[in-house]
């Protein structure tokens, strides 16, 4: 047997050190890691795709960690299996990862149908999102039947992660002042559900007034589907209140949208744009590393930026040396 093929086996079997392995040759940035981490990703491909993939959003301090804590271990008490990743592109930046971190979800990291893996590192949020989908799928393979996908509130991570997961939350407070302050960053249009934390004692009437803002904000999007009305829901994370009717209503999602063909419709559709990502990704590399191209690159730019060389003719110029090779 090839190392990888013992790899593959090992992930199936659910053991924690290979699947620890392969992720780190996903992680890898040597060449020839790569080679096997695709050879991998091809051999447990048949059996991925049979878990729940959860996107959880909010700003840093919301109760993502404790939310995901109380949440997964929920799941894990009703017997089910759960991977906590993240989708943290200022993990370099910030020289360690903040989110999926195991010593924010002490309880969760210790429960043995948990695993918790932090957030790859990585200055691109394209290359960050590569890593934690095809991480994903190895966690799939192992047995993990519901993936937590973590991700920060600010910006494009979001919607990234919302292209790679069936359901999508995002985290609020009733408290931030400026109640609606996910409609101007367009996230709400991409949430499948609205979740107000920290609902508890002084703070639950404050939450269910937000709550009333959000659901009429929400009558004037336009749905996404016409099987899924955006639900509101009230939890604390710390009190471990809401959490269960949460994962009743992730279920509910579920079995409607596997009654109408959406759910499998949707991740045929992210497979697909995951693909040409991949592919218009992976062209820019072999374009950018092509010896003429990388020869001219600089001073082809330089004459776009002095403004001697029309961009359009810049562009074609680059493109008949990278076809020359
Ligand atoms: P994150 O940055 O979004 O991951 O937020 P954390 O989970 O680290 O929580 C930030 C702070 O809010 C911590 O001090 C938590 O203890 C607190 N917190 C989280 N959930 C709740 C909740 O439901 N109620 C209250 N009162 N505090 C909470």
């Amino acid at each position: 047997m090839s190392e990888v093929e013992t790899l593959a086996c090992g992930i199936l079997e659910r053991k924690l050190r290979p699947l620890a392995k392969g992720i780190t040759l996903i992680e890898s940035k040597n060449p020839e890691h790569n080679q096997a981490a695709n050879q991998l990703l091809e051999k447990i491909l048949p059996h991925t795709g049979n878990s729940v993939r959860i996107g959880i959003s909010g700003v840093p301090g919301v109760g993502k960690s404790t939310f995901i804590e109380a949440f997964g271990k929920h799941l894990t008490s009703q017997g089910h299996r759960v991977a906590v990743l993240a989708v943290d592109p200022t993990s370099q930046i910030t020289g360690g990862s903040i989110l999926g971190d195991k010593t924010r979800m002490e309880e969760l990291a210790r429960d043995e149908n948990a695993f918790i893996r932090p957030s790859p590192a990585g200055a691109t949020l394209g290359g960050v999102a590569r890593k934690t989908r095809e991480t994903m799928l190895l966690c799939e393979a192992a047995g993990y039947d519901v993936i937590l996908i973590e991700t920060v509130g600010v910006g494009q991570s979001e919607i990234t992660v919302a292209s790679m997961v069936d359901f999508f939350m995002l985290l609020q407070l009733a408290n931030a002042g400026d109640e609606l302050q996910g409609i101007k960053k367009g996230v709400m249009e991409i949430a499948d559900a609205i979740i107000i934390n920290k609902a508890e004692g002084s703070n639950r009437l404050r939450a269910e007034v937000a709550a009333q803002q959000y659901v009429n904000a929400l009558h004037i999007l336009r749905p996404k589907s016409p099987n899924w009305q955006v639900p509101v829901k009230l939890c604390s994370a710390m009190y471990k209140e809401g959490i269960s009717e949460i994962w009743e209503m992730v279920c509910d999602y579920r079995q409607k949208l596997t009654n109408s063909g959406e759910f499998d419709e949707k991740r045929r559709k992210q497979s697909v744009d995951w693909f040409w990502t991949l592919l218009m990704d992976d062209l820019k590399d072999m374009f950018l590393s092509n010896r003429n191209v990388e020869s001219m690159f600089e001073s082809v730019r330089e004459a776009v930026e002095k403004g001697v060389l029309p961009p359009a003719a810049a562009s074609k110029r680059l493109l008949e040396l990278f076809k020359r090779h």
